[in-house]
């Protein structure tokens, strides 16, 4: 085997379940696809594409009618193969060997991990217990690291709470290098950091059509910032990076506002029936501004209940073994009748481990202290 960089040894991959089940709720998607007059009218435009001809490289259709969407001028729009490339792309344009990154956690794990990828130092800020960040540790991080990039997402994931504006104003007060707001979940919350973008703020804002746009598929993200930010970032990426049928697909989308605003709603309205009904059966509820719910379920292992539900077929993310989320579980917000699949089969697990906590109250002691 040939060794790999030094610096990427110790790093792991990023990992997502992919089991089969009947009830998927583990991956913020959106449970319900975009609306057949999207499919029919991508089918159309793609009957027509030149094959042999390369993509518009620097995608200005696209980008013209996301910038429309947002009232800002497609110079200020970059447009990548989901967010994550968003991500990449300015981190090896401002990040990379020698530099610093800052992350405030728990948070993305994708910020630190690509950050450590392009070489730079991560340093992690953090939060207090119930996942809100402090003004003073925003401060110490940043005046004693400098760092030339930091990030923040708000809605943040996995915890669902949403940053207040005072905060983001602050990292613009003090960061001495790019503030990176990622609102993958923006739609769901109930407001953006977008309006203080302009010409002479070091700050971009990160949006996904994987999640609100319900074209996870796609892995179209953009973001929006200052145009000379977005010039050299167009320096960096691959030429040719965004294929036709993606910038086709991404054009269409956003004529369908209109749908993509009543998922939304139904998704808010579902995370609401979640949350309550969460803290009816006693246990720990994380506020939530996104399409998902942050819960502990104290008293009871994380992990086995997360166990309890995949052997009932329903899949949520098990954040029980993450550093700063000890028994926490992540429920994204599904269909109407997938959630209360998911809700009957965690009171029906949670019962069963109650019964077994009576009969063997030592293990289960164990389990509740992680
Ligand atoms: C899902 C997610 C993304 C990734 O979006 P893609 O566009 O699918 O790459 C980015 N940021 C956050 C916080 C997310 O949760």
């Amino acid at each position: 085997m040939i060794p790999v960089r030094d610096d990427l040894r110790a790093l792991e991959g990023y990992h997502s379940a992919q089991v089969d089940v009947r009830v998927r709720l583990n991956t913020n998607e959106s449970p319900t696809p975009p609306p057949d007059a999207f499919r029919e009218a991508v089918a159309a435009e793609v009957s027509k594409v030149e094959w042999h001809r390369y993509p518009d490289r620097a995608a200005m259709a696209l980008r013209v009618a996301i910038a429309e969407s947002h009232g800002v001028d497609a110079a200020q729009v970059f447009v990548a193969n989901g967010s994550n490339e968003v991500l990449q792309t300015v981190l090896l344009a401002y990040a990379g060997p020698g530099r610093v990154v800052a992350t405030f956690e728990p948070t993305y794990q994708m910020h630190a991990q690509i950050a450590r990828i392009t070489g730079a130092t991560v340093v992690e800020g953090e939060r207090a217990e119930d996942f809100t960040l402090d003004p003073a540790e925003v401060e110490r991080v940043l005046t004693e690291h400098q760092p030339h990039v930091v990030f923040l997402t708000s809605p943040n994931n996995p915890t669902g709470l949403v940053e207040p504006a005072d905060r983001v104003q602050q990292l613009l007060d003090f960061a001495p290098g790019l503030v990176v707001v990622d609102e993958a979940y923006a739609q769901f919350a109930d407001w953006t950091a977008l309006d203080l973008v302009d010409e002479d703020t070091p700050l971009v804002v990160t949006r996904t059509f994987s999640k609100t746009w319900s074209m996870a598929g796609a892995r179209l993200g953009y973001l929006v910032g200052p145009t000379w930010l977005v010039a050299e970032l167009e320096k960096v990426v691959l030429p040719y990076h965004l294929d036709t049928v993606k910038q086709i697909a991404g054009r269409l989308a956003l004529r369908y506002v209109e749908d993509m605003d009543d998922r939304v709603a139904q998704i808010v309205a579902e995370r609401g029936r979640i949350s309550s009904e969460l803290e009816a059966l006693g246990l720990t509820v994380i506020p939530s501004g996104a399409n998902f719910v942050l819960f502990r379920p104290d008293g009871h292992d994380g992990r086995a209940v997360w166990q309890g539900l995949v052997d009932r077929s329903v899949l949520i993310r098990d954040c029980s073994g993450w550093p700063r989320l000890a028994n926490c579980l992540r429920v994204t917000v599904g269909t109407r009748d997938e959630n209360s699949e998911f809700l009957s089969a965690l009171s029906d697990v949670l019962s069963a481990s109650t019964a077994d906590f009576r009969s063997h109250p030592q293990t289960e002691q164990n389990g509740a202290d992680r």
